[in-house]
């Protein structure tokens, strides 16, 4: 047989194949219920066969799917979603029915596979539409001028180490490339809603605050990271919040919105920060783990001010305790503090890269 004819068999075995594989959906054996004129299944065996991670809050009735790099946001009874920050419509919202969430059949093949398989069964000239690439960074050192935070029992006083680590950090990433803004270079009183107003106006992508930690209980020490944690109320905040722009939704789509339909976006906006901040923060975690030998005492969701107010993906990180007597020695160290800077710059890196390698892929 010639080399052509062997090429040619190949390249037609390859078709089928794929043919195949794009045609056998792994929900495929997921029982349906016909409801409203269209086709429902449930949505957890949808999420599990697809490796996709679901959180659902309750009291929102916010869902979150994350799968790698993407996420999606939705909420029962509303017939869009926010996929990687961007609004799509679909004809059927998710319902709830008898305890369990139930989406059209249309959501899980027009949303969910394409954005979720690991190969979309994509005509070619669709594009998938990925979070645009982090640029605009805000560092927020906490406290600062009448405000000194924590003091150690030597007098070092928690504003001084978070400006000197915000500082340090913030040099890092502009030499990375990205745009650096510090809610405070010098040893001022900034109150907390100017901070998150001044990354709001900047349109940071992301805002990381900067603090150390104090516990009456001498011996606690550690790094910890902190996300707004989905206790908040998503909807107080999302009506609070339709006055303002929604990042990443086309201004056309808004003008004729209602304040609910705008109170529900912003909703699905701060669940969608919520997967992103999560995300980053356990690979500060990671990162910092890999420079520190220190206890990383991990990533926990919080009800800080400072990072509700927030537009952006934002986290607090607490780099160490200055009442512990040898982590306060340590944050007295430039060295040290320099290291903790590194790995919080390594993470955020390692963060952006895995988003730009998610353009690239698609
Ligand atoms: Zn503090």
């Amino acid at each position: 047989m010639s080399k052509k004819y062997i090429i040619a068999i190949v390249a037609v075995y390859c078709i089928i194949v794929a043919g195949c594989a794009t045609s056998r959906l792994p929900t495929d054996n997921i029982p349906r219920y016909a409801l409203y004129g269209t086709n429902y299944l449930p949505l957890a065996p949808v999420c599990d066969a697809q490796d996709i991670v679901l959180e659902y809050d309750p009291f929102t009735q916010v869902l979150l799917l994350s799968k790698k790099t993407h996420r999606l946001a939705l909420r029962v009874g509303d017939p869009f979603a926010l996929v990687d920050g961007q609004l799509h419509y679909f004809d059927h919202p998710a319902v709830l029915r008898d305890g369990t969430i139930i989406i059209p059949e249309s959501f899980n093949r027009g949303i969910l596979q394409r954005f979720f398989m690991d190969k979309p069964s994509l005509p070619a000239q669709a594009k998938v539409v990925q979070p645009s690439s982090i640029k605009r960074i805000v560092i927020d050192a906490g406290h600062g001028g009448k405000d000194p935070g924590a003091i150690s029992a030597s007098g070092l006083r928690e504003k001084t180490v978070n400006l000197d680590i915000a500082k340090r950090l913030a040099k890092l990433l502009k030499d990375e490339g990205f745009s650096v803004y510090l809610t405070r270079s010098t040893d001022t009183f900034v109150p907390l809603s100017v901070r998150t107003a001044t990354a709001n106006s900047f349109k940071a992508d992301l805002f990381i605050s900067i603090h150390s930690n104090a516990n009456r209980v001498r011996s606690m020490n550690g790094f910890e990271v902190y996300y707004v944690s989905p206790a908040v109320n998503d909807t107080e905040r999302g009506f609070s919040a339709i006055g303002k722009e929604i990042p990443s939704v086309k201004a056309v789509e808004l003008v004729s919105a209602s304040p609910q339909l705008k109170a529900t976006l912003w909703d699905m906006v701060y669940t969608h920060n919520r997967g992103e901040s999560i995300q980053l923060g356990r690979l500060i975690c990671r990162s910092v783990a890999g420079v520190l030998d220190n206890q990383i005492l991990g990533l926990k969701g919080a009800r800080y001010y400072v990072l509700r107010g927030t537009d952006m993906p934002a986290l607090l990180i607490e780099v160490g305790f200055l009442s512990n007597s040898r982590e306060e020695r340590l944050l007295g160290d430039g060295l040290y503090r320099q290291r903790i800077a590194q790995g919080i710059n390594e993470g955020i890196v390692r963060y952006v890269r895995e988003l730009s390698f998610a353009e690239k892929e698609n």
